[in-house]
């Protein structure tokens, strides 16, 4: 299944172009076009979920297929041996933009943190 206007839909198409650095039948890797380290790829799965949750309760089985992507890419390069983020952002607060589910991999330089200044929990 495909979303007609997805950004990501349409990458998977070739209807808008990106710089591919892995694929497999499942799933694609490609440069972020706004990179906030000196190494940073989106891995998608070739069909449409929206984010990560909805991947998990409807198609587990591309989470795992991303993760065998992320980690063949990165053995191939230098990024395991040198440490890499994965990151996936879910909904308005963590400032999700494209609503295909992708997972941010960072790397080839020390990352900063990440989160917020408070840390002060409502859940718990
Ligand atoms: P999010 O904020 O949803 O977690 O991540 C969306 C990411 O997609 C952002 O890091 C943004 O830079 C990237 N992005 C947005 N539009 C395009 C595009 O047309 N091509 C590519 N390659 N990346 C994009
Ligand atoms: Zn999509």
């Amino acid at each position: 299944m495909f979303e007609e206007d997805c950004l990501f839909c349409k990458i998977v198409r070739g209807e808008i172009p990106a710089k591919k650095v892995f694929e497999t039948k499942d799933v694609i890797a490609f440069n972020d076009i706004y990179p906030q380290a000196v190494e940073h790829y989106l891995f998608i799965h070739r069909e449409h979920t929206k984010n990560a949750n909805s991947m998990v309760a409807q198609k587990p089985e591309h989470l795992t297929a991303i993760f065998k992507a992320i980690r063949e890419f990165t053995q191939q390069t230098y990024l395991e041996t040198s440490g890499f983020r994965v990151v996936t952002n879910i909904g308005a607060n963590a400032g999700q933009t494209v609503f295909h589910t992708h997972f941010h991999v960072l790397g080839g330089e020390k990352l900063g943190t990440f989160g917020s200044n408070s840390t002060k929990s409502s859940i718990h």
